[in-house]
């Protein structure tokens, strides 16, 4: 069996695995041997879990230019952007600025869990998937010097702690597990097939960790499938300060952090190609008991949410079920060729439109 008679299996049994749709034997054949070998690495995890959504992580930010025939009509599928048109990220975080309230859909959505992060890949450094373990130990040494901005900071003065075995920092057993129901913190990544395939969780525990401001509501989190995610969460309904505080924290850091991975075209680069552009994923824990008939059905909830440009997933994350009264985790598909600005209204407006709908189902 050669590997594309395997992703032609796949094509027909899984026809959401983009990499799959798009994977042609042609273009892979004409390929050389080495690209050959680096574009099967690209692809392991879609390849080892038939069921991906994207089948794809990039291994250096280089590949979305080297291997653009294969990557760039996946990208295009996902984040709804036609064939014709061109691609050029445009960042903007304007409307931040301006009242944005949940409120004003519903005076029951003033004490919603919110949460905004972006992802970002230092560019002196191999993206995640193919760090070596030193690698890892170097980057998380990097961030640890770069997080004395932030303690030092009224604002967003915390802590840092690390998953690393022996780390002067180190957060483990329940005090760790603690963390992860709080969602502050990630899951133990080596029992992630998706990442495993990916070289992403490769090395597990070392070099990961998270800094956390004093107030909670500012995480960065170090070495998970993107070099940093940065992310603000709260529970309210003001959701423009939500993205605000995010904005100030991210310029403060960013600051003292070595220049992130970032083209014209693909805007910030990360491991998966379903997070270019902005990197940016926002979300609300909604409790959607009808449209998931009572926390049964997170297909049904999803096929809803599709029309406002919306993804569901379990209150746990990715791949995780729905919470106690239907709960579960909204957040705009898109995230290149989409403002920072445009997510935020764009989640304003699906989670009014699937309010409305919850109400009246
Ligand atoms: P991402 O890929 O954006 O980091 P995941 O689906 O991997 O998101 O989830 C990471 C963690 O963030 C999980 O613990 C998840 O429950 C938590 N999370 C996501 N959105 C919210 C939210 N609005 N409120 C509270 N926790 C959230
Ligand atoms: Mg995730």
């Amino acid at each position: 069996m050669t590997v594309a008679t395997d992703i032609l299996a796949i094509r027909l049994d899984h026809p959401e695995n983009l990499m799959a749709r798009y994977f042609s034997e042609r273009y892979f054949s004409a390929l050389s041997q080495d690209d050959q070998a680096r574009v099967l690495k690209i692809i392991k995890s879609g390849l080892d879990n038939p069921d991906s959504q994207m089948g794809a992580y990039a291994q250096h930010g280089g590949d979305y230019d080297d291997f653009a025939p294969l990557l760039e009509p996946m990208i295009r599928d996902y984040h709804k952007i036609a064939a014709g048109q061109g691609i050029a990220q445009k960042h903007d975080w304007s409307a931040t600025t301006s009242p944005c309230s949940l409120e004003d859909i519903d005076e029951a959505l003033r004490d919603v869990s919110m949460r905004v992060r972006v992802g970002r890949n230092v560019a002196a450094f191999p993206l995640p998937g193919a760090m070596t373990k030193a690698d890892r130990i170097e980057f998380e040494k990097v961030m640890i010097k770069a997080f004395d901005v932030l303690k030092d900071d009224p604002d967003f003065g915390g802590a840092y702690y690390s998953l690393t075995p022996k780390s002067a920092f180190e957060l483990k057993g329940q005090a760790y597990q603690d963390r992860v129901d709080a969602h502050q913190m990630f899951k133990d990544m080596s029992g992630d097939r998706y990442l495993n395939s990916g070289g992403i969780s490769s090395d597990w525990p070392f070099g990961r960790g998270m800094y956390i401001s004093a107030a909670e509501d500012f995480i960065i989190w170090v070495g998970e499938e993107d070099h940093l995610r940065i992310m603000a969460m709260k529970r309210g309904g003001d959701l423009a300060g939500l993205f605000a505080r995010l904005h100030v924290g991210l310029d403060k850091f960013s600051a003292r952090v070595p220049a992130f991975a970032h083209s014209e075209k693909y805007g910030y680069i990360t491991s998966c190609p379903t997070n270019l552009g902005t990197a940016m994923r926002a979300s609300l824990h909604m409790a959607l008991a009808k449209l998931t008939q009572g926390g049964q059905d997170l297909e049904a909830a999803k096929t809803v949410a599709q029309k406002f440009g919306l993804s569901v997933r379990g209150v746990g994350g990715e791949h995780s079920g729905a919470g106690q009264g239907g709960i579960v985790d909204i957040s705009p598909s898109a995230r290149l060729g989409i403002t920072e600005s445009e997510i935020m209204h764009r989640l304003f407006d699906g989670a009014k439109a699937l309010w409305a709908l919850e109400k009246g189902a």
